[in-house]
């Protein structure tokens, strides 16, 4: 049988030369970047050519650039920050239906500070519209909150639009660009963000590691208290081999972007061609080409996500059902429920996210695998009606006596 990840939007495994790198500064270094000796400064050194790495990457200066322990820190620092930090001008946020849990849960936290929030709604490919952000604008809004590339549909919001705006009105703008750093080309001053933020483990980079850029004279209150570290924007000692981790897969990552998002659109248009070819009542969820190349996301009508998600890990693939982080809660996405798809089949949803290591055999080990799986959690689905409509088996036929 073969072994398939189709979950990177999850976590990708670490990039083989970031495993060797990290490993070789754990291996030699041990010292804490704070301190002033020798094994202090090889430490202090390694935090900061992965800062101006990462800077330059981004178009961001260094000093702009904050390492954290990874994208949901980051989110609630950007998010929290920038809020409290002008709660005396103002008290209305402007976010999105289709926000990562990271965002969304900061959010309503801080609604319960006395903060007002305004979620705008999609259209049914999960796409926010600048107008409607210019619409919500008031005298008393401090924050606009819209993620970048959707972690679950992969739809690619319109946020260069939306900081021309953010700019022209003098609102902060923060995006959580973790599904898009690395994968897409992401420029701070392009996008016309204030705050955005990232995670290295998106990026064939290590778990536990991230990092928020926060343009310079953001107003910004920070959450933490301790040393000084990171300009005491983000305080306790760094993860050094982690943040050198980070800077070098980001490098690789967009040194092959372009080759990587031309792979990936392959595979993907594959994948995504030979589902909706060979199962019925399936439909591709997300926008049908502002969308990212490595991602596709299903619903497979009468069946729950969950079921499908561990038959096919019963054939060794790895995919995931709505997000990574409901989907242990069988609750049905919001994300997709915004969209404007129907509970129960919002509930028959399926990630299907490609990395650097998948191939076509990959896919067509998949597209072989999936539509058994599909037809026989359909014949088990109380929800799921005989579809011959002069079925003369009666009570022999289980989805004739099934039907609803
Ligand atoms: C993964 C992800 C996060 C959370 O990042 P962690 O590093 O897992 O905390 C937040 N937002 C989006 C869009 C993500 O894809």
């Amino acid at each position: 049988m073969r072994n398939v990840y189709f979950d990177h939007s999850a976590t990708t495994p670490v990039h083989p030369k970031v495993a060797e790198e990290m490993c070789r500064y754990l291996g030699e270094n041990s010292g804490n970047p704070s301190s002033f000796h020798s094994p202090g400064r090889i430490a202090r050194k390694t935090v900061e050519t992965a800062r101006e790495k990462v800077a330059a990457i981004l178009g961001a200066r260094p000093d702009e650039i904050v390492f954290t322990a990874g994208g949901t820190e980051s989110v609630n620092m950007a998010v929290m920050g920038a809020a409290r930090a002008r709660r005396k001008k103002g008290n209305h946020i402007i976010t999105s239906a289709v926000e990562h849990q990271a965002s969304l849960y900061t959010c309503e936290a801080l609604e319960k500070e006395g903060f007002t929030l305004t979620v705008l709604p999609v259209d049914r490919y999960g796409l926010v519209s600048a107008d409607q952000v210019r619409e919500a604008i008031t005298g008393q809004t401090v924050l606009i909150n819209i993620i970048h590339a959707q972690n679950e549909v992969g739809t690619i919001e319109p946020v260069e639009e939306i900081g021309a705006l953010a700019r022209e009105k003098g609102i902060p703008f923060h995006t959580d660009a973790c599904h898009s750093v690395g994968r897409l080309p992401v420029d701070v001053n392009k996008l016309g963000v204030d705050l955005m933020s990232f995670a290295a483990h998106k990026f064939n980079g290590p778990l536990g590691a991230g990092g928020l850029y926060i343009r310079k004279g953001t107003r910004w209150e920070r959450l933490m208290y301790g040393g000084s570290q990171e300009n005491r924007r983000r305080v306790g000692t760094e993860n050094v081999p982690a943040i050198l981790g980070m800077g070098l897969a980001l490098e690789l990552a967009v040194a092959d972007m372009e080759k990587s998002a031309a792979y990936f659109t392959v595979l993907r248009d594959r994948l995504v061609n030979g589902v909706l070819s060979t199962i019925p009542n399936c439909i591709l969820t997300g926008h049908p080409s502002i969308r990212l190349p490595n991602l596709a996301s299903f619903c497979f009508e009468f069946v729950e996500g969950e079921s499908i998600l561990l038959s096919l890990d019963g054939r060794k693939i790895a995919v995931s059902s709505g997000s990574a982080c409901t989907s242990r809660l069988l609750e049905p996405s919001h994300v997709l429920l915004a969209m404007g798809v129907p509970v129960d089949v919002a509930q028959s949803s399926i990630r299907v996210s490609l990395g650097l290591g998948n191939t076509e055999e990959d896919v067509d080990y998949f597209l072989a695998e999936l539509p058994p799986i599909i037809e026989r959690l359909r014949a088990m689905s109380p929800l799921f009606g005989c579809e011959d409509e002069e079925c003369s088996e009666g009570e022999d036929c289980f989805a004739c006596t099934a039907k609803r």
